[in-house]
């Protein structure tokens, strides 16, 4: 009924500017967005903003989901390159249909950030368009490792939200790239960037030099306090957010949160040291991690997000700094 109801609409839009047009049609999109994604209450017990698209420039929209996950899209007079899947096919399938409300170019590259599940899950309906895949070589090799795991921690959310976890399907990108790769598409040039682990191995931020814009991974959500479980090295990932925080954009695109500045990175960045060299400390006293948690409660960042899982984060610093390893890749 919707759909009839919306294609009359957007039938009879033909003598309105194409700019009125678009904007009309990102506010449908909008509308199916929240269709699919009713709101959901965050770890704080507040409840989510509905998902919203945002058009941060003439080609360039950040797809923005609080409770789940963002997605960023480029659309050219070639075709469309996109970042990220969001968490589930139905997830990816309402990505697609919202860019199909913008643009009927053809879906030319998609960009995988890391191998967190909630970034990829929903490549599926984007596979089928014939689109080249492209990740970090790193996130290709992990994304394929620990899919179980990734699936695993998501059941219980693909349950709640009434999706079928067997749609899932493993996705592996078609080309890797180890430092630094060129896309160019429609006249514009996209810049995919390695710059050392951070969150985690592969972390792939993306720089849209005509938009003055940088997609950032896992590695950085503003005013967040991120899962520790994953990183080989805090001071590689501070290193590479201080260097982020130096570069030549204006806006930040963050695979978590809303859109954010270069100041919102260097104080990620502040944090992060400031958690681990408090947390190293603590393991050189020779304090015990249950006590670590008992005692560390960081008041500081107490509104920041996911404070709620400090307990956990101050575990996973534990195991990092203790054995050097990471137990959820193993
Ligand atoms: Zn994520």
């Amino acid at each position: 009924m919707a759909t009839i109801a919306l294609s009359a609409i957007t039938g009879g839009l033909s003598a309105i500017s194409h700019a009125l047009r678009r904007q009309f049609l990102v506010g449908l999109a909008l509308a199916t967005a929240v269709a699919l994604a009713p709101a959901q209450a965050n770890a704080q017990g507040r409840a989510a903003p509905p998902a919203e698209l945002k058009q941060i420039t003439s080609d360039l929209y950040f797809f923005y989901e609080f409770a789940g996950s963002n997605a960023v899209f480029m659309v050219t007079d070639e075709g469309v390159l996109v970042i990220d899947t969001r968490t589930h096919p139905r997830h990816g399938q309402a990505l697609l249909d919202m860019i199909r409300k913008v643009t009927d170019k053809p879906i030319k590259w998609v960009i995988n950030s890391h191998f967190h599940g909630d970034h990829h899950f929903g490549n599926a309906p984007f596979k089928a368009t014939g689109a080249t895949f492209v990740a970090q070589a790193e996130t290709a090799r992990i994304m394929q490792h620990v899919q179980p795991k990734e699936m695993a921690r998501r059941i219980d959310g693909f349950k709640n939200q009434g999706l079928d976890p067997n749609e899932v399907k493993l996705v592996l990108p078609d080309v890797t790239f180890d430092n630094a790769m060129t896309i160019k598409l429609g006249g514009r040039e996209v810049r995919l960037m390695y710059l050392g682990p951070g969150q985690q191995a592969g972390d792939t931020f993306v720089a849209f030099p005509h938009a003055r814009a940088l997609f950032t991974p896992g590695a950085f959500g503003k005013r967040s306090m991120p899962n520790m479980a994953f990183t080989p090295s805090v001071d590689s990932w501070v290193k590479l957010l201080e260097q982020v925080a130096t570069m030549d954009v204006d806006r930040i695109l963050p695979a978590h949160g809303d859109v954010a500045t270069r100041a919102d990175v260097k104080e990620l960045a502040a944090m992060l040291a400031d958690e681990y060299a408090t947390v190293k400390d603590a393991v050189a006293k020779g304090v015990s991690v249950d006590d670590a948690i008992k005692t560390l409660t960081f008041p500081q960042y107490k509104d920041w997000r996911n404070y709620n899982r400090l307990a956990g984060e101050i575990r996973a610093l534990y195991e990092l700094i203790q054995t050097g390893k990471r137990s959820y890749l193993d």
